[in-house]
């Protein structure tokens, strides 16, 4: 089995990763460049857009540097996607107006697919983005493990990941991302769950999170904050829908304490379909955590002429490099001219140091190979029994 990574080796996404034998040629994601923009010029990648050259392509999650190119890539090259990540994606485009992607079939936890004579194997690990997968491929008797992005500090149990995956491994093409921060240690979801409920609990005005609707363990932390200070969740229907898409364990308006709410008129087809919600007059009178994206500040002004903001809060719970985009600056902006108080309450969605060096005892591979990193070389630093090809 041959690998050959096209794109994401010393860098932080992009990922486009080539697992093949003399019969099979597949991919592991298929990823946009973090900083590239939607008219970045496609990767010159033989028989990946103008002629179906590869067997498959395999997509370790939903984030678009590992699946941005799936939407552009040859329709006769066959997807597999993890169900829970197909049917976020799906209600992502949806409210987006944007046509969707179409899969061959889907990644569930270690059920193998092959395809030629390359079996892939799929393990669920935790990441901020839900439903994400470790691809094992197999083949000729010679094991490659590609660990997509991972954490060990989520809700979903490390231990179990690390009791399921296989030992002696040939090659672990591993995520660093993390470790440009050397000897940092992750805060963990449940961490964060006990500050958010502490800093819920405190204020007595409304509470605003600025997050990511797509990462579903941030809304389940967030949800657990407000259900324990004793105040309603608001999501508007962008969050509502992937919430829901996300299954129905996952904070959504069918919970008695969830509501949907809307910004824009142009969305009440998707709106209506929800059990509990609310207008602009209940929320003015509730004690509430309402999930906010930057695009939301025309609703919030006026939100702000029906209800005093004061005592209020605004939860910034993204990366603090986010802080730096036009957009982001305006809105915090603007909510700390509403007189908010803006606290950052955030963990990485991905593996520091002891959750590598945990995989890399338990899979005890041959070769370490670092991908979606900025510092290779620090994988030599804390790996010094190991063979790292950089
Ligand atoms: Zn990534
Ligand atoms: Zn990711």
């Amino acid at each position: 089995m041959k690998f050959h990574i096209h794109r994401g080796q010393n860098q932080i996404g992009g990922n486009i990763i080539e697992i093949s034998t003399d019969r099979t040629k597949i991919l592991l994601d298929a990823g946009l460049e973090l900083d590239g923009g939607d008219d970045a010029p496609l990767p010159k990648i033989e028989g990946l857009f103008d002629w179906a050259g590869y067997d498959a392509v395999f997509v370790s999650h939903y984030h678009s540097d590992h699946m941005g190119l799936i939407y552009n890539i040859h329709k006769d090259i066959p997807v597999y996607i993890g169900e829970g990540s197909y049917n976020i994606i799906k209600a992502s485009d949806n409210y987006k107006n944007k046509p969707t992607i179409m899969p061959r079939g889907f990644l569930y936890n270690k059920k193998s697919i092959t395809v030629g004579d390359i079996t892939v194997t799929p393990y669920l690990c935790d990441h901020s983005a839900f439903d994400s997968y470790m691809l094992l491929c197999e083949a000729n008797g010679e094991r490659i493990l590609y660990t997509g992005d991972f954490r060990s500090n989520g809700r979903k149990s490390f231990d179990t990941l690390l009791k399921a995956l296989p030992r002696n491994i040939d090659k672990l093409i591993c995520e660093g991302t993390l470790l440009s921060r050397e000897n940092y240690v992750a805060v963990t979801e449940y961490d964060l769950e006990e500050k958010a409920t502490d800093i819920f609990r405190k204020n007595n005005g409304p509470v605003f999170v600025l997050q990511s609707s797509m990462n579903i363990d941030r809304l389940v932390t967030m949800y657990r904050g407000a259900k324990r200070s004793n105040r309603i969740f608001l999501e508007d229907v962008y969050a509502a829908d992937i919430a829901s898409a996300a299954g129905n364990s996952i904070p959504n308006p069918d919970f008695s304490d969830v509501y949907a709410f809307i910004t824009s008129p142009s969305k009440y087809h998707l709106f209506e379909k929800y059990k509990h919600k609310v207008g602009k007059e209940f929320i003015s009178q509730s004690n509430f955590v309402m999930c906010v994206r930057c695009s939301m500040l025309g609703y919030l002004k006026s939100l702000a002429e029906k209800m005093s903001f004061k005592n209020g809060v605004l939860v910034y719970s993204f990366w603090s490099g986010y802080r730096e985009s036009e957009d982001m600056k305006r809105f915090l902006n603007e909510f700390e001219k509403m007189g908010l108080e803006i606290v950052t309450l955030h963990t990485s969605g991905h593996a520091d140091e002891g959750a590598i060096k945990r995989l890399v005892e338990t899979v005890d591979p041959k070769v370490v190979v670092p991908v979606h990193t900025e510092n290779a070389r620090r994988f030599k630093e804390i790996l010094p029994n190991v063979t790292v090809e950089l």
